[in-house]
């Protein structure tokens, strides 16, 4: 079953009077529970791509199905409700609320959700992924490696179908990044967690099933779509 189809998507910018082709007739389906990397240089559309896979904007011709919703037959609202209940998504800046501590960032999603057990499933999370006993700092007082791993706990609160990544060991040492990005596979691997990354690192990139290469908007011939 496909997870995500996207068919003829591209995506245009104008600035003043010019216009700028980002993404240029692209095509490809993700089945679930794959994980898939998108590669290419800077500037090439990447985390224009993800972002509209996640419906988080809209493409400017073509079509994105996610979980059998055509993002662009939705309003803003319905989209919303299509990411809440289907994504989760990983930043390479982590995007954690400052002012709240790493149990209130991960109890967010939950409490969306009105889950009455949003604090004990928030605490089984971290520490799930290692932090069961930082569960009350803030974000300032907790390493990147640490922030990363809140924010991966709090991608999972939502049991999301398909996990979106940015970058998600951009910022990290080669140590602490393969620490992530373990636990994201074995997220892919254990509960069958659709994985879609954007990466520079090659090494990440072969850790997934399939590899997307764009270039100037593109998909590049070699890529195993
Ligand atoms: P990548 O993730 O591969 O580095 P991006 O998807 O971030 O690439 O950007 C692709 C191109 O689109 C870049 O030239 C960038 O400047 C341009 N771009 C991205 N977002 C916008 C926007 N909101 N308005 C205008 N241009 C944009």
């Amino acid at each position: 079953m496909n997870i995500l189809s996207v068919k003829d998507v591209s995506k245009t910018y104008q600035s003043g009077t010019r216009k700028l082709t980002v993404l240029d007739q692209v095509n490809f389906d993700i089945q679930a529970g794959e994980s898939i990397s998108i590669v290419g240089p800077s500037g090439s559309g990447k985390t224009t791509l993800l972002g509209l896979c996640a419906g988080l904007d809209s493409a400017s011709t073509g079509s994105v199905v996610l979980a059998g919703n055509a993002f662009e037959k939705l309003s803003e609202d319905q989209r919303a409700a299509v990411r809440s209940k289907n994504i989760g998504f990983i930043f390479q800046n982590f995007q954690l609320l400052p002012t709240l501590t790493a149990l209130e960032n991960v109890m967010v999603p939950l409490e969306l959700k009105k889950r009455k057990d949003a604090k004990a499933k928030a605490t089984e999370l971290l520490t799930k992924v290692g932090l069961g006993d930082r569960i009350t700092h803030y974000p300032s007082q907790l390493s990147g490696g640490e922030q990363q791993r809140v924010s991966i706990a709090r991608a999972f609160a939502n049991e999301p179908k398909i996990l979106f990544a940015d970058e998600p060991t951009g910022n990290l040492d080669t140590e602490t990044g393969e620490m992530i990005e373990d636990l994201i596979f074995d997220m892919n691997k254990e509960q069958g967690t659709t994985l879609i990354l954007v990466t520079h690192d090659p090494e990440l990139a072969k850790r997934t099933n399939r590899i997307i290469n764009i270039k100037g908007g593109k998909i590049q011939e070699g890529s195993h779509v």
